[in-house]
């Protein structure tokens, strides 16, 4: 058996590190590419949400390595989440491609319901085998988060640009390489003291951006076009409202562990939304409260085309927006997205919050004005 998964950012880091414990053979996907989303559209309904389609470009990328079983999330409530494991599954069987899948759903009452899930490919190993590898795949997870937290700080106030992700790059290889807790430990003191050496201006005063969204997009920068190395780049601090470890919290240990997750999201969406629309609709919202609360200069809401749960959000963060008086502008991306026009709609949206922070008030009409005109999926209100 060879077993591959879906990439979402940084998670085939964890994914990996559980399997391999358990000795069990995995093909990580090539990193999605532009060949990766060719092959997934051409196999998946047009309107099929973008997420479906890199990972169908992602299972015949790893087909075409020799992988036969798919571990894949399953997901609930209302939006397409919920059967996209089957449709991908019948997508694979039209196309003759013979893999099994293993859908690990949410658990609903208790966390063994998603270890029995996994047993169909963690076969033999025994039950305390199989925890102390979820537990190492989820210390990796956190030291991603760390690492991408301190990044974050830093990309808005380096002196050479660029040179924190070249030490970002390669941590992320030192902690997939680390076959055990204390080699992960070793790779995350080895890149906190690079990081810490890179020459910054800690006086720079620099803008904060909120990022929120559908989950999906908000991790993998290859879809989302690096949105958060763009703002870096442009001088923004990013903070995104859910990471990795997160996420996995909340989706599959029923939130068990005390951390920093979407409840908290969920407590500060009413009223402007009051229940639970699928995805992480509910959460955007509640999040951008949040930032606008911890007087963020401005939120970024990203989602893929046709997104349910997002749409919903897009029509409500205006409201917010205007009555917590924190910018916030819609980046949608699909399969055409292109980077030169992502970043020219960034730049525009962060002068115009530099100029607002410089101003110390509202911009004048005229600037939101033209922004609106260039027909920009704007909830801009400055
Ligand atoms: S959250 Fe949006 S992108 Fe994700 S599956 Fe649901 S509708 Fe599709």
């Amino acid at each position: 058996m060879k077993v591959t998964f879906p990439h979402m950012g940084n998670m085939y880091i964890c994914l990996k590190a559980v399997l391999t414990s358990l000795g069990i053979d995995v093909v990580v996907p090539p990193m999605p590419s532009k060949r990766t989303i060719t092959l997934g559209a051409q196999h998946s309904p047009e309107f099929a949400c973008l997420p479906l389609k890199i990972n169908m470009g992602n299972f015949i990328e790893a087909y075409e390595m020799g992988a036969d079983t798919i571990l894949m999330a399953g997901g609930i409530g209302p939006c397409r989440f919920g059967y996209y494991a089957q449709v991908e599954r019948e997508i694979l069987e039209d196309m003759g491609l013979k893999m099994n899948m293993v859908i690990l759903e949410p658990p609903e009452k208790h966390i063994s319901e998603l270890l029995i899930n996994l047993k169909q490919v963690t076969g033999s190993n025994s039950w305390i085998d199989v925890v102390r590898a979820i537990k190492f795949g989820w210390h990796k997870a956190r030291a991603v988060d760390e690492l991408e937290d301190v990044l974050h700080r830093i990309r808005p106030r380096e002196l050479e640009p660029g040179r924190a992700d070249v030490v970002y790059r390669n941590a992320l290889k030192w902690i997939d390489d680390a076959l055990d807790k204390k080699e992960l430990k070793e790779a995350m003191e080895t890149a906190m003291l690079e990081l810490d050496a890179i020459p910054v201006d800690n006086e720079r005063d620099v803008i904060r951006i909120g990022i929120v969204g559908e989950i999906y997009v908000m991790l993998e920068p290859f879809v989302n076009l690096e949105v958060e190395r763009q703002l870096g780049r442009l001088g923004v601090e990013v903070e995104r409202s859910i990471y990795l470890s997160e996420w996995i919290n909340d989706h599959l240990f029923m939130g068990l562990l005390n951390m920093k997750g979407s409840k908290e999201a969920r407590k500060h969406a009413p009223p402007y939304i009051n229940h639970f629309v699928g995805g992480h609709g509910q959460e955007t919202i509640g999040s951008t409260v949040l930032f606008a609360n911890s007087k963020y200069d401005g939120v970024i809401q990203v989602q893929p085309f046709t997104c349910m749960p997002e749409i919903v959000a897009e029509s409500i963060i205006p409201t917010v927006s205007k009555d917590l008086g924190i910018p916030a502008y819609c980046l949608i991306v699909d399969e055409h997205s292109g980077d030169a026009g992502v970043l020219t709609r960034l730049e525009a949206f962060v002068d115009l919050l530099a100029r607002k922070k410089v101003k110390g008030a509202a911009l004048e009409s005229s600037a939101l004005e033209s922004f609106e005109k260039r027909g920009e999926p704007v909830c801009l209100d400055i």
